[in-house]
């Protein structure tokens, strides 16, 4: 396959063209058409595997551009590291959009990030714990939230993330698109996708 079949648009195509990349991986093959269909899915890949290209490529053909005020999709992080890995990676996918994302974690003061989510997002990357927070002191709405991604969703449960996940389920609309990413496949991430996923498609790499 090439990334030509998949029918993205032109400026995300031409920014695959601009970080060089000439064929999708395994796991962009495999799981790019489903979430574009809008099946839920559960994906099983390390990291390295070009995973995040996976799920960030079709969410910014949904999105498509900057509408509103608030997110319509929402990923989540087990860690800051790996929401900033995240945010780079959809600002070098959408640079030729006008599509807007802020990537929201704890350790620094809520100041720039509440100001940034003020001004209008379309993409949030978060970890759980901030997400919740700025939830709770009703600087982000979430209402309009129809995709959620969980990426690393192993570490997410063995960072103790369950409880912070199950309250985000609970807030965000019933009515979404779920992708689940995970680099192991433990009894737990099997159980979390037995609650979480409508009929999902299973992809491993
Ligand atoms: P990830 O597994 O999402 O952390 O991605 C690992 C690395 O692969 C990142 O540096 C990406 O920029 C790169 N990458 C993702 N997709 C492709 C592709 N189709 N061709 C070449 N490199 C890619």
């Amino acid at each position: 396959a090439t990334f030509e079949d998949f029918k993205l648009n032109k400026q995300i195509l031409q920014a695959i063209t601009d970080s060089g990349y000439e064929n999708p991986t395994p796991i962009q093959e495999k799981a790019i058409p489903l979430v574009l269909a809008g099946h839920d899915v559960m994906g099983v890949a390390q990291t390295g595997t070009g995973k995040t290209a996976a799920f960030v490529l079709p969410i910014l053909m949904r999105i498509k551009y900057a509408q509103g005020m608030h997110p319509r999709a929402l990923i989540l992080a087990p860690t800051r590291e790996l929401a900033i890995q995240i945010e780079k990676a959809v600002e070098t996918y959408s640079q030729h959009t006008d599509i807007r994302f802020t990537c929201v974690y704890g350790g620094l003061g809520p100041k720039t990030q509440i100001e940034t989510i003020q001004a209008g997002v379309d993409i949030v990357i978060a970890t759980p714990g901030r997400l919740l927070d700025l939830y709770s002191r009703e600087e982000l709405v979430l209402k309009d939230i129809n995709t959620l991604v969980m990426d690393e969703a192993d570490k997410m449960m063995d960072m103790g993330f369950m409880p912070q996940i199950n309250r985000i389920l609970e807030i965000i609309p019933v009515k979404r698109q779920n992708l689940l990413f995970s680099a192991t496949m433990p009894e737990k991430v099997q159980k979390l996708s037995e609650d979480f996923l409508e009929f999902p498609e299973f992809v491993e790499v």
